[in-house]
């Protein structure tokens, strides 16, 4: 049995297309079904519907074989023990630095000042800043980072960015690029050794769908 985590909302949404080119479909919609474990058409396939922070930690820990995470994601948890073969040019964003409307970011930069941020995306923070050689204070949160510059709770944010439209709804603005971002296949490396003849199949039917 092969089991392919993914996660709900636009990383299913868009990874649609790509099993269907590996002949694979869902037998329900994770947005309607509350199962966790998904049938396929196919007997030797299954889908597995998790939180997509934990994505990498199931296919890292083989109770997956394959899964497809956000880079985001794959920054924050660091990659062990993942065999990443695609970049599926799905669910594309940047990584930002944000501040409000008329903060004036490289005058503190230049001042020196210790800026607080909120993100989520602690890892991918800290070394960006570090790279920089910028001092912050880092302040975890696991949501709605927009709100922390309004009430104060920071100067600045660090998040996923499309269009834009967030951060001009609540006042903010992009200051700073850290990286594109787009959603990895990422494969456990003992289990492409084990399962080759089903898996290679599946990874070069999404590679050849990317084209
Ligand atoms: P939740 O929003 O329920 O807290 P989440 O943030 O973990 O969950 P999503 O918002 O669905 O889940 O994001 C999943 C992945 O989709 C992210 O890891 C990222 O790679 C990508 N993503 C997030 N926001 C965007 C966006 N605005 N545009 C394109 N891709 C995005
Ligand atoms: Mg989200």
């Amino acid at each position: 049995m092969i089991t392919i985590a993914l996660s709900k909302g636009r990383i299913f949404e868009e990874t649609t297309p790509l099993l269907a080119a590996a002949g694979i479909h869902a037998l329900e919609n994770p947005e309607s079904s509350r199962k966790l474990i998904l049938p396929t058409n196919r007997d030797d396939v299954r889908l597995i519907i998790v939180r997509a922070t934990d994505v990498p930690t199931y296919v890292q820990y083989g109770a997956a074989d394959i899964g497809i995470a956000g880079k985001d994601v794959l920054d924050e948890h660091g990659g062990e023990g993942l065999y990443q073969p695609l970049d599926l040019n799905i669910a594309k964003c940047k990584m930002m630095v944000a501040v409000r409307e008329g903060f004036d970011y490289e005058a503190s930069i230049r001042q020196g000042a210790r800026l607080k941020v909120v993100t989520k995306y602690v890892k991918t923070a800290r070394e960006h800043f570090a790279a920089k050689g910028m001092h912050v204070d880092l302040i975890k949160l696991y949501g709605s980072m927009e709100l922390g510059p309004l009430v104060g709770l920071a100067d600045a944010i660090v998040d996923l960015v499309s269009t834009g439209g967030t951060l001009r709804a609540n006042h903010l603005q992009a200051v700073e690029e850290i990286g594109a971002i787009s959603s990895r296949l990422v494969v456990n490396q003992a289990s492409l050794k084990l399962n080759r003849a089903q898996l290679q199949p599946i990874i070069d039917s999404f590679a050849q769908a990317i084209q």
